[in-house]
Order: structure tokens, then C-alpha cells, then sequence
């Protein structure tokens, strides 16, 4: 009998940054070991989907009939657990590609962040294409054996001990698909137990669409659960297909779930996550929605389902109409495929509607977190611009904190009867706003103001413009018509002509620093003020300028006067006494930098302190001189 010559084997060193991940895997202190078995199904539930899809457009596919299904075994005698399944298996090429080297680069550099901030890293592995990995928390040894669904292709065995190395050699393997064999560490050995792997899989992969099976019996529930009828679905079930699909540990804000028939027959099931990430809130990074056409799983990260706005939304679509033969690639081309995104944009937005009307807490808790992203709709979404506007929400004059929950209905509701516009400011707190004296007139009024505080604002007041017939005003603009002059402030004891020296001093000493100076209407217990002339660039759009371009010159404003206000009249009486009077000057230059402190203008504040010291200096020696 001739002994079979076994090859040599191939050892390939791990790239660097693989080493170091491997590293935090296996030395960090997981809680949950369990989550490696819910890693090695979902690879090969994803393989399954993928040679499901080949079958469907290749002709030449290895073992074209297999059942398509996950059988798992072990072995309590070797310490070993089995995991075996039909999928699109691998070519040499893609085993040292896939198990070699990191996908994403940012990774390692997220993981050793989560460590160093001593994060649970397990629900991050998953979401970060290192699930395979996790395998070596459990294992001393892994052994993945693998056959491509290409017919002509060799079958490989890829196996490692998780330290600085793996090795590659062909191997004789018949049936299309991927075995990895993990051999448990001794601190491991509980998971060669049927109890424990058909709970881990109840656990985490009880909706996956393949059959999960441990010693021929299926475990999953297999039907999809956005194809049954909502009476039939518990609500625990729309939690734990959540959990399985996001890889997050709480449950979701919100769900959503129904089927449409016409235009186009789709089943949709989505959700609304308690929260997202920054990558997904600033980076427009999207959370993903599964595309299924007749439940095979087409991609399992579409991003064109939803508009950009709405990239919170996680979920699965799944349509009878959609072609089997739509590949990947030109998915985001088909027409179909727009009309389902006009159809779910349209019901995602009436349930916020829903949400907003029946259920105010909860709107309260989304409007917290995803009121930003709407904002960007309002610039984004022409068609369902008047939805959005229903949904939005804010802070004002009217709020007792810092609670954002004045719809512009409300606002609308609660207006004046000669009240024509619809008043806002912006600025970067609701603290901030409310020293900014520009609010004076309005709250002696009992006008209502909007606060916006988010940098999105001042683009989504743009694009927003109206509401109900009603245009939006910025307090802090030169041209607000109609303000009442004998309410602004009380009586000025100024004459005519005083009033306009001072103005002309204001203006001489302050140059062309500011666009105009003039008397004001809307001043009550601040001397003067500083606002946007006509259509110009408010302070956060300018501040946001700055940020952008550090060269960014900013507008000139107006220079508006209090002429009631106790300075403003000393300072007059000054004037009329002696013109070049020091007073005066560092006077002026104090309330300029003050009314630029107070809109966040003022680049250096400390500039301020030299010449507050001097107005301390003869403020102190008045209050001696009334002592003595
Ligand atoms: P991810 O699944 O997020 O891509 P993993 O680390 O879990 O990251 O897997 C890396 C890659 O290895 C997968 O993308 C896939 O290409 C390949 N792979 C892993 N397991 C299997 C399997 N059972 N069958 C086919 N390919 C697999
Ligand atoms: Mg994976």
C-alpha cells in the first residue's frame, strides 16, 4: 500500500497589523466568548447567500443541488467543534485575501481604541470584518477547509494557532463549501455541549435564512420574519432579529413593518436604533438595509433604499418584483429600485408623523438623536419637504429648558394676530441666545422666538424659508419690519441732534469695522448690539466659515444704539462736554468688543481685560471718592 506524500505545507506570515489584532483578541478579557460561534454561522449564512445568487446567473456551478444549510457537530473526546456549510466555498486566492489581512484598515486602530478605553469590543467584531478572528478567543488550533463553487478548482486547508502564521495546503475535498474545525482550549471545553451550541444559536442566529443544524436537528426559526403577517410576529421576535441584524445589545427605538402590493410588491420590515454613531450622524456613513429579491438575499448593504437623510434606518427589503438577475452592481440603476425608495422614504416619514402625534416621548427621544439628520432632509428632499417641516423641532422663547419640542404648527398657532413672520435666531446654546440683545424686544413683547443651535441651521433656514405662508425672520437681520418704537425702550431723555452726535462718534471711531450705526428699535437693557445688514452672513454661518477657511473675511455688521440706555446718555452728556475726550474712545471700543463677544465674534477675548482693568481703575477711585 503506497503512503499517501502529504505537500509540504505553505506558511504565510499574517500581516503586521493582523498580528497586533489577533493580539487584542485573543488577550483582552471577553465576556462573552460564545459570540464566536455567532460569527462563524453568520460567514457561513453569507456564503450560502452568495452561492445562492452564483447559482442563479453561472452555469457552471460545483454541486448545484445541495441543500443549502449549516450543519454544526463535536467532538467532546478531541475537543472540537465542527462547522460545516454548502456555501460558495473559497479559491486559494480568496482564503490568504479574506484570512490574511484586514478589509477595512481602520479597524485595528478602532479595536485598540475600544481596548485602551477598556470597551466590551464584542459587539464591535462583528460589525468590522474581523468575525473570524474572534474564533481564536476559544481556540488553540483552527483548520478551514474549503472548496470553491468554480468546478475546476483544488480544495485548500487553511490552518493557524492564532499566533504570527498560517498555513495553506491542498487538500482532497469533494462537496462545494467551507469546514472549519476549531480545536477548543481547555478553559474552553464547554462549548462541546448540544445544550450550549443550540442556545448560543437560538441566542444569535435564530433568523438567519438557512437552516442552522446541530446533529440534524434545525435550530433556527429559518422563515423569514418580515414575510409573515404582523399578528403573527411577538414582539420580543422583532427585538432579537434586531439584535441579530445590528449587532447591537439594546433593544430598537422604533419598528416598522408591512407589505405593499402596488406599484411594486415589497416586504419591508425596518428599524429606528435607540442611537448611531458618529460615523453615521456626521461621516454619512448609512446603517445598512438587506435588499432580498423573492428572499434570497441580493446585498446585504443597500444604500440606496433611503435617502441619504435617512441613514439611521437598519432593516431588511424584500421584493417579488425585483429581478433574481439584478447583480450588486447594478442594483442602484434599477427603476425598481426607485420606486421602492420613493415608496418606504414616504411611509418611513408618515410613521414619524405618527410617532410625533401619538407618542411624544418617543418622538422626544428620536428628535434627540436624529433631528439633525431631518434637518438635512429639509435641504435634501424637495418632494417631502412639507413633511419634514411638520417634523421639525425646537427650542424657544416659550421652553422652560433646554427641551426641543416647539413644532413650527405650534409656533404658527401661538402667533400674534398682527404677527406676520415667523422669528428665529441662531446661535450656539440656548444660553448663549439668551444674552444676545438682539432678544430683548421680542421677549418684552411676548413675540416668540426659535432658538437654533445646531451648525445645520443656517442652511435648513435657507431651504426651509416658510412655513404656512409665513416667512422665517432672523432677529439678528438689519430689515425686521414693524417694530414698535415706543415699546423698544423707554422714553430717551437724548435730544435729536445728541442722538445723531453720537451715532457720528460711533461711526468715526469705529470706522470701517462695521457696515453702518444707527438708533435702535429692538435694544431694551443692553446699550447696543450688533446685526446682520439685509440677506448678509449670520455669526454661526460666519463662525463656520472661519472654521473652514482660517483667511475667511467676515461681514461688516450694523451697529445698532440703545438711546434710553443710562451709558449711552452719559456717554452723550460726555460728548456734548468735550469731544476727544479718552472716555469716550475706550468706551466705544468696549461696547464694540462686547457686542462681538456676545455673538462669538470676538477671536481674542482676552483683549478685552486691559481696558476693563483701566474702566475698574476709575470706577474704584469714584466709589473712594464717594466714601470720603
Ligand atoms: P466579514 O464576514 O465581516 O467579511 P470575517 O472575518 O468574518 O469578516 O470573514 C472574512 C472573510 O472570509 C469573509 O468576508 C469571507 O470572504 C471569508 N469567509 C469566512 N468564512 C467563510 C465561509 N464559511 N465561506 C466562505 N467564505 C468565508
Ligand atoms: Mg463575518
Amino acid at each position: 500500500m503506497s503512503k499517501k506524500v502529504k505537500p509540504n505545507p505553505e506558511v504565510h506570515e499574517y500581516q503586521a497589523e493582523m498580528q497586533k489584532l489577533l493580539e487584542i483578541l485573543v488577550h483582552s478579557l471577553y465576556t462573552e466568548r460564545e459570540i464566536f460561534l455567532r460569527e462563524l454561522v453568520s460567514n457561513a449564512s453569507d456564503a450560502l447567500s452568495k452561492v445562492q445568487l452564483t447559482t442563479l446567473t453561472e452555469e457552471n456551478v460545483l454541486s448545484k443541488d445541495a441543500e443549502l444549510e449549516i450543519k454544526i457537530s463535536f467532538d467532546e473526546e478531541k475537543r472540537s467543534i465542527v462547522i460545516e456549510d454548502s456555501g460558495c466555498g473559497m479559491t486559494k486566492e480568496e482564503l490568504i485575501d479574506n484570512l490574511g489581512t484586514i478589509a477595512n484598515s481602520g479597524t485595528l486602530k478602532f479595536l485598540q481604541q475600544a481596548q485602551a478605553e477598556n470597551k466590551s469590543a464584542e459587539n464591535l467584531i462583528g460589525q468590522f470584518g474581523v468575525g473570524f478572528y474572534s474564533v481564536f478567543m476559544v481556540a488553540e488550533r483552527v483548520e478551514l477547509t474549503t472548496r470553491s463553487w468554480q468546478v475546476d478548482g483544488q480544495a485548500w486547508q487553511w490552518s493557524s494557532e492564532g499566533t504570527g502564521q498560517y498555513e495553506v495546503i491542498p487538500v482532497d475535498y469533494k462537496q462545494r463549501g467551507t469546514r472549519v474545525t476549531v480545536f477548543l482550549k481547555e478553559d474552553a471545553k464547554e462549548f462541546c455541549s448540544e445544550w450550549k451550541l443550540e442556545s448560543i444559536i437560538k441566542k444569535y442566529s435564530n433568523y438567519l435564512p438557512f437552516p442552522v443544524k446541530v446533529k440534524d436537528k434545525t435550530i433556527n426559526q429559518v422563515k423569514a420574519i418580515w414575510t409573515k403577517a404582523k399578528a403573527d410576529v411577538e414582539a420580543d421576535e422583532y427585538t432579537e432579529f434586531y439584535k441579530q441584524i445590528s449587532h447591537a445589545p439594546q433593544e430598537p427605538l422604533h419598528h416598522l413593518h408591512f407589505n405593499i402590493d402596488a406599484p411594486i410588491q415589497y416586504y419591508a420590515l425596518l428599524y429606528i436604533p435607540e442611537s448611531v454613531g458618529n460615523e453615521v450622524l456626521y461621516a454619512r456613513e448609512s446603517k445598512d438595509i438587506a435588499l432580498y429579491a423573492q428572499k434570497i438575499l441580493i446585498q446585504s448593504g443597500n444604500t440606496h433604499l433611503l435617502p441619504s437623510y435617512l441613514r439611521f434606518v437598519q432593516g431588511v427589503v424584500d421584493s417579488e418584483d425585483l429581478p433574481l438577475n439584478v447583480s450588486r452592481e447594478n442594483v442602484q440603476k434599477n427603476a425598481l429600485i426607485e420606486k421602492i425608495k420613493n415608496s418606504l422614504t414616504l411611509r418611513m416619514l408618515k410613521e414619524l408623523q405618527f410617532l410625533a402625534d401619538q407618542n411624544v416621548e418617543k418622538y422626544g427621544k428620536f428628535w434627540q438623536q436624529y433631528g439633525i439628520l431631518l434637518k438635512e432632509g429639509i435641504s435634501s428632499d424637495f418632494k417631502n419637504k412639507n413633511r419634514l417641516m411638520d417634523l421639525l423641532r425646537f427650542n424657544s422663547t416659550v421652553s422652560e429648558d433646554n427641551s426641543q419640542e416647539v413644532s413650527l404648527k405650534e409656533y404658527v398657532g401661538r402667533m400674534r394676530e398682527d404677527q406676520k413672520d415667523i422669528f428665529y435666531v441662531t446661535g450656539g446654546s440656548r444660553e448663549g441666545i439668551l444674552h444676545n440683545p438682539n432678544l430683548e424686544y421680542f421677549r418684552k413683547q411676548g413675540l416668540e422666538v426659535l432658538f437654533l443651535t445646531d451648525q445645520i441651521d443656517d442652511f435648513m433656514v435657507n431651504d426651509l424659508r416658510e412655513y404656512d405662508g409665513k416667512p422665517l425672520k432672523n432677529i439678528s437681520q438689519g430689515d425686521i419690519e414693524g417694530l414698535n418704537d415706543d415699546v423698544a425702550s423707554t422714553e430717551s431723555s437724548l435730544s435729536k441732534e445728541e442722538k445723531s452726535d453720537v451715532v457720528a462718534f460711533f461711526k468715526k471711531q469705529l470706522k470701517d469695522r462695521v457696515n453702518d450705526v444707527s438708533a435702535s428699535k429692538r435694544l431694551v437693557d443692553s446699550p447696543c448690539s450688533l446685526v446682520t445688514p439685509k440677506d448678509g452672513m449670520t455669526a454661526q454661518m460666519e463662525k463656520m466659515m472661519k472654521m473652514m477657511d482660517q483667511k475667511f473675511q467676515g461681514e461688516k455688521r450694523n451697529m445698532e444704539i440703545n438711546m434710553s440706555h443710562p451709558i449711552i446718555q452719559n456717554l452723550s452728556e460726555i460728548l456734548q462736554k468735550d469731544k476727544n475726550h479718552q472716555f469716550l474712545v475706550d468706551s466705544v471700543e468696549q461696547l464694540y468688543e462686547n457686542s462681538l463677544l456676545v455673538e462669538g465674534l470676538l477671536e481674542n477675548p482676552v483683549q478685552i481685560l486691559s481696558r476693563f482693568q483701566k474702566f475698574m481703575e476709575s470706577a474704584s477711585s469714584y466709589e473712594l471718592e464717594k466714601l470720603s
